[in-house]
């Protein structure tokens, strides 16, 4: 079954249009809306014969994304959309808006139906794993946020069309490599983002990373570390006992030496838990080595995320005394640091704890509260 009218490539598009008797510049056509105007509807495709947009129509009914809650949080600056998969299932995908100056629209795509990778922390983990879902169901989350914007915008000085990508939703990008890199691969070709406007986040599948540093498309790395010794990570992250620190940071070092491509570590600080200045100054000793290759500048660029508190999970925020200690520690070491600001943390959509307000976020709940959903 195809999932998404973006799960086809150019020959599938043409083969499609040969069998409804249309000539192949049809094909084109198809994919300019797709592609170009980012829209995923056929019945939609205003200059496209109505009878192949009806036949197109029924044969991919059950395929497709439904919008079925939004939420906005931020001033309107921050959006969280949930989406109805085929097959009953539903993610999130959150849009991140940023204002003149830096004038950045960041959407924050779900790779998989809940994670098996268990983290203790987040909420998505805590659900266990639902479905993999296709290249096409992540790549048409942004062709759905790209046609949602204009509505979405707060205002004027609000940028008026997605400029980055970060594989950052449910699911762990690297458990999903198919759709991780199918999509990447699309939002690239299809979309014409640069590969330095996408960025994948992996929890530290080592195999995964080997492979982003061989993948020609040249993205962004985010590996998500929270702790600097195997003890503390492996309450953490679980998967750390099939890949300890040092295999990762052996596989990041490698990655780093063949692509001479900066990495970010993510570092979700939890109160009394990892955000003692004694892990800070660990982080900062394990990652000072990594040079980029040439240069001899640093390669890896720490990235702390106060946590984002979920009902449930027994972690808690620290405090802004602590942020600013642990940034200094880090900052001593020489690495580079900066403090992400939390989006979305009423509307519990900030980008990697995204959760359904209730129940597995695979069958989300009736919407009690949709607030403006749109089809
Ligand atoms: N599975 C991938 C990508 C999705 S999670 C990964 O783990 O990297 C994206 C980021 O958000 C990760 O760094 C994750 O650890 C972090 N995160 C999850 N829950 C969080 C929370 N409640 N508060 C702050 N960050 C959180
Ligand atoms: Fe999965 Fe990432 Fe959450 Fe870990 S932090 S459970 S890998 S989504």
């Amino acid at each position: 079954m195809t999932r998404s009218l973006y799960d086809l490539d150019a020959g599938q598009l043409e083969a499609l249009v040969a069998e409804a008797g249309e000539p192949p510049y049809r094909a084109r056509q198809l994919a300019h809306w797709l592609d170009d105007r980012r829209q995923p509807d056929p019945r939609r495709m205003s200059d496209l014969p109505g009878s192949l947009r009806a036949r197109l129509a029924d044969r991919f009914a059950g395929a497709g994304l439904t919008l079925e809650r939004h939420q906005a949080g931020d001033g309107g600056w921050t959006h969280k959309l949930l989406f109805r998969l085929p097959g009953g299932d539903a993610v999130e995908t959150v849009l991140m808006l940023y204002p003149a100056g830096r004038a950045r629209a960041t959407v924050c795509v779900s790779t998989q139906a809940g994670c098996a990778m268990g983290c203790t922390f987040c909420a998505t983990g805590q659900f266990g794993f639902t479905r993999q879902l296709s290249a096409g169901e992540v790549v048409e989350q942004v062709a759905r946020v790209s046609r949602l914007l204009p509505e979405l915008r707060p205002g004027p000085d609000a940028p008026d069309h997605l400029t980055n990508v970060v594989f950052m939703g449910m699911g762990e990008p690297f458990a999903n490599p198919a759709a991780t890199w199918g999509a990447a691969w699309r939002l690239h070709r299809g979309f014409g983002l640069s590969a330095r406007a996408i960025t994948i986040s992996t929890v530290g599948l080592v195999p995964g990373i080997r492979r982003a540093a061989t993948e020609p498309l040249p993205v962004n790395l985010a590996v998500s570390i929270h702790a600097a010794d195997d003890r503390l990570r492996d309450r953490l992250v679980p998967v750390n006992r099939s890949w300890p620190i040092a295999e990762l940071l052996a596989a990041v070092r490698d990655y780093v030496t063949a692509t001479r491509r900066r990495v970010s570590f993510e570092y979700a600080l939890m109160a009394g838990v990892n955000d003692g200045a004694d892990q800070a100054e660990r982080l900062g000793r394990l990652l000072a080595p990594l040079r980029v290759p040439g240069s001899g500048g640093h390669a890896a660029h720490v990235n702390l995320i106060p946590y984002n508190p979920t009902p449930g999970i027994g972690f808690a925020p620290p405090s802004k005394a602590a942020v600013r200690r642990f940034r200094d520690a880090v900052a001593a070491t020489g690495v580079p640091v900066s403090v992400r600001a939390n989006r979305g943390v009423g509307i519990d959509a900030a980008c990697g704890q995204l959760r359904t307000v209730t129940g597995r976020p695979g069958r989300a709940p009736a919407a009690p509260h949709a607030n403006g959903a749109r089809g």
